[in-house]
């Protein structure tokens, strides 16, 4: 039986994205970014079907330790690094890189008793985090001479350091604040030997003066556009997942009925109400505003209505044929996500990441176009 809410996802359209990447920034090595469950797709599923990445980066320790537990071989950087002696030690015996991004954790470091004879087992691989305005995460320029130096002290670390900053507006082709970012981080690192990266998915797609020696792409891998005018498929990316449901009730509605919770939606002209098996308790957002489109039977109808945390209501005027048991698409390979999520007044990240464990996790087997609105030969997990 088909489940209420499950998640289609083409693991092939992963490692055609990264192949893009390799497209788009042919000399970077490929950081790929698989942080927050890769994106609501997985961890390990992500990163099993990319393990031709020449590194992975995660946003937490105890992510990196989930992938070196499952036995993955690859660097694995921790972008917030750590925060703690204890964390700096899980960093260590896991062989995971730390993102050094302030004194605080220079001082960790320092603390940390030196063994008196360390192999290069024993140590850590480090990337230096400059804050080129994001604020965020990094290091001042006016503190980054300092940081470096009592960062080389360490005999903990590996050389040499890797040097890093991430992009705050990328996805504004207009915003002249990426270049800036990009030519401090050079001025700045100039003078310092080591690997650099600061691209993300925005650079590597809008901004070939950020490709350098590393890229970090996150969520082009997912076949998802950074930039708010663009979809994906629009840059040759494939999406991995989609979100399907189906049809669990048909019923007639008279002109002046009002539908849902608050009754914000009232009808216009006697219509079909479909009831859809998904909700916001499912990660489908709660604030799609009436008329976002919706797939039944592979065709669009618009929401109506609230979205409520089970279910969600569509207007079947367009299906008239459509009966309970019937697909839906909530996002998709033919429904962009890009979509959905400018209905709802959001990103397209938040959509993805925010499939909830309710959601059935199908991992898609070679089959054909059709076979995809109802994806009969799939494997349940
Ligand atoms: C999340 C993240 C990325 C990936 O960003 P995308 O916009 O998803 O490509 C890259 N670098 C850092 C530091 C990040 O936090």
């Amino acid at each position: 039986m088909i489940p209420a809410a499950y998640a289609v996802l083409d693991l092939e359209a992963v490692r055609h994205n990264a192949q893009m990447v390799r497209h788009y920034a042919p000399n970077a090595k490929i950081m790929a970014v698989i942080k927050a469950n890769g994106y609501g797709h997985g961890l390990l599923r992500i990163a099993d079907a990319l393990q031709d990445a020449d590194a992975f980066a995660v946003a937490r320790v105890d992510e990196g330790i989930r992938l070196r537990k499952a036995g993955l071989k690859n660097r694995i950087a921790v972008l917030e690094g750590f925060s703690c002696a204890e964390e700096l030690d899980e960093l260590l015996h896991y062989q995971l890189d730390a993102v050094v991004h302030s004194f605080t954790q220079l001082e960790i470091f320092e603390a940390r008793p030196v063994p008196h004879r360390t192999n290069e087992q024993g140590k850590i691989a480090v990337w230096l985090k400059l804050d080129t305005g994001m604020n965020r995460l990094g290091f001042k320029v006016k503190d980054f001479s300092a940081a470096y130096q009592r960062l080389n002290r360490c005999s903990l670390i590996k050389q040499s350091i890797s040097l890093m900053t991430h992009l705050a507006n990328a996805d504004d082709k207009t915003d002249e604040c990426t270049l800036k970012q990009i030519s401090l981080f050079n001025d700045t690192v100039a003078a310092y030997s080591g690997q650099r990266s600061i691209a993300n998915s925005a650079g590597i797609l809008g901004w070939k003066e950020s490709l350098t020696d590393w890229v970090r792409p996150g969520v082009m891998l997912y076949g998802i556009s950074p930039f708010p005018d663009t979809t994906g498929e629009q840059w040759g990316l494939k999406p991995i997942m989609g979100l399907h449901s189906r049809l669990i009730a048909v019923k007639p509605i008279e002109k002046g009925d009002r539908v849902g919770y608050g009754g914000s939606w009232t009808c216009e002209k006697a219509t079909t109400l479909g009831i859809v098996a998904i909700g916001y308790g499912d990660g489908y957002p709660r604030y799609a505003k009436a008329s976002t489109p919706v797939l039944v039977n592979g065709k669009r109808v618009p929401l109506v209505g609230r979205v409520s945390m089970d279910m969600i209501t569509v207007d079947l005027a367009a299906q008239p044929g459509a009966k309970p048991g019937d697909p839906v698409t909530l996002w998709g390979e033919c429904l962009a996500v890009e979509e959905i999520a400018h209905c709802a007044d959001t990103i397209p990240y938040t959509l993805v990441c925010g499939i909830t464990s309710r959601v059935q996790i199908v991992e898609e087997v070679a089959c054909s176009p059709e076979q995809k609105i109802i994806p009969l030969r799939t494997t349940f997990i």
